[in-house]
């Protein structure tokens, strides 16, 4: 059997692992402590957050199919109104209803599940790879530890981390370095009542925040508490992405005070995230790279688009790819 590595256990590298490890011997190698990547979740208990992507949507029967059978298990609908807001006027003027889904428990759950049975590393980040004679990789960690020898090194980290291991490799012209991503401030507030207002989530306009989630009223989670996510507008995160987080997070906070009118003296909870590589801005390309010849593959959301249904479905079509010349 040949033996493939994989970097990176979120969405993208736990679908090539699923569906690679029928035909070979698949070894997972994620830098963090645990799985799920950008479908991220913050315990800060009692207070739980998906401070990385909130929801997904559905559109093709492809995706469908592959929730069907978890559909109450470890995936649900997300119920509820979504809100529009506007800073410059800062009143409800629109009003939907959700058609999101979300992982349950947790955002990171649909990645724990397709985990189970996969051979996973975490805690290993990966810092450079090695040509062999035999065309071969060797695979280094960032302690220096040789990881041993693989037929096929598949990356799903963003293409800028990627290419620090897999640059002397490519030609300087080569697709992985065109990808561009926003960056994201999340804000995680909690506070010690229930959520009591009308809305689940809000878009925002002409303000320093996009998105306002209250993660606490989606399934299966505490609803006793509120859990607040929100994400920072990505043209103002661009320009203040160099800011000291705590006169980042002031600015939302009083931010949120105008849009929402929070009492934002008198929260329980709150702490930041900076997403260097959020989402990226879309490319029109294939959903993957896979060179045969140099065994080498690279494979995730920034090779078209930052969206859930997208990088599951790409994953799996790479995963295809692979499988059927190995
Ligand atoms: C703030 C935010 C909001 C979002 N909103 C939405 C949304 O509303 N809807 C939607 O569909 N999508 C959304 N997304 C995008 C979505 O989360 C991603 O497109 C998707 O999760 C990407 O999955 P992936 O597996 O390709 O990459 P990732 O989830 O980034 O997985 C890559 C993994 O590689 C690991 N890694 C990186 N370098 C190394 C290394 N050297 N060694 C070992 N491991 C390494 C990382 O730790 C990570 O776990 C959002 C993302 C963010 C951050």
């Amino acid at each position: 059997m040949k033996k493939i590595a994989i970097i990176g256990a979120g969405l993208s590298g736990l679908t090539l692992g699923q569906k690679l490890s029928k035909k070979a011997d698949v070894f997972v190698f994620e830098k963090g402590r645990g799985v799920g990547g950008r479908m991220a979740t913050r315990y800060a208990d009692p207070f739980v957050f998906d401070h990385g992507a909130p929801y997904w949507t559905v559109t093709t029967q492809e995706f469908k199919n592959f929730l069907a059978p978890l559909m109450g298990s470890v995936v649900a609908k997300w119920r509820g109104n979504i809100i529009t807001l506007d800073n410059s006027n800062p009143i409800v003027n629109n009003i939907s209803r959700s058609s999101y889904f979300v992982a349950t428990p947790n955002m990171n759950s649909l990645c724990k599940h397709l985990a189970i049975d996969l051979n996973i590393k975490t805690q290993y980040e990966i810092m450079s790879i090695k040509a062999t004679h035999e065309k071969k990789w060797h695979l280094i960690s960032s302690n220096d530890e040789d990881l041993g020898i693989y037929d096929r090194v598949i990356s799903t980290a963003p293409a800028p981390q990627t290419l620090k291991f897999f640059s002397d490799y490519l030609p300087k012209n080569h697709g992985l370095y065109k990808p561009t991503f926003d960056s994201c401030f999340s804000l995680m507030i909690g506070l010690h009542h229930a959520w009591e207002r009308e809305w689940i989530a809000a878009h925002i306009f002409n303000s320093p925040i996009k998105w306002i989630g209250v993660n606490s009223t989606k399934p299966g989670r505490n609803h006793n508490f509120t859990c607040l996510v929100i994400h920072s507008d990505p043209k103002w995160t661009k320009a203040n992405i160099d800011r000291d987080i705590k006169e980042v997070q002031d600015i939302l906070l009083n931010e949120l005070k105008t849009l929402i009118t929070l009492d934002i003296k008198n929260l329980s909870y709150v702490s930041m995230h900076r997403w260097l590589y959020s989402k990226v801005n879309p490319l029109n390309n294939n959903g993957y790279y896979v060179d045969l010849e140099l065994g080498l593959c690279a494979v995730g959301d920034w090779c078209q688009m930052s969206d859930i249904e997208t990088v599951r479905l790409n994953a799996e079509k790479a995963a295809d790819f692979i499988a059927a010349e190995i």
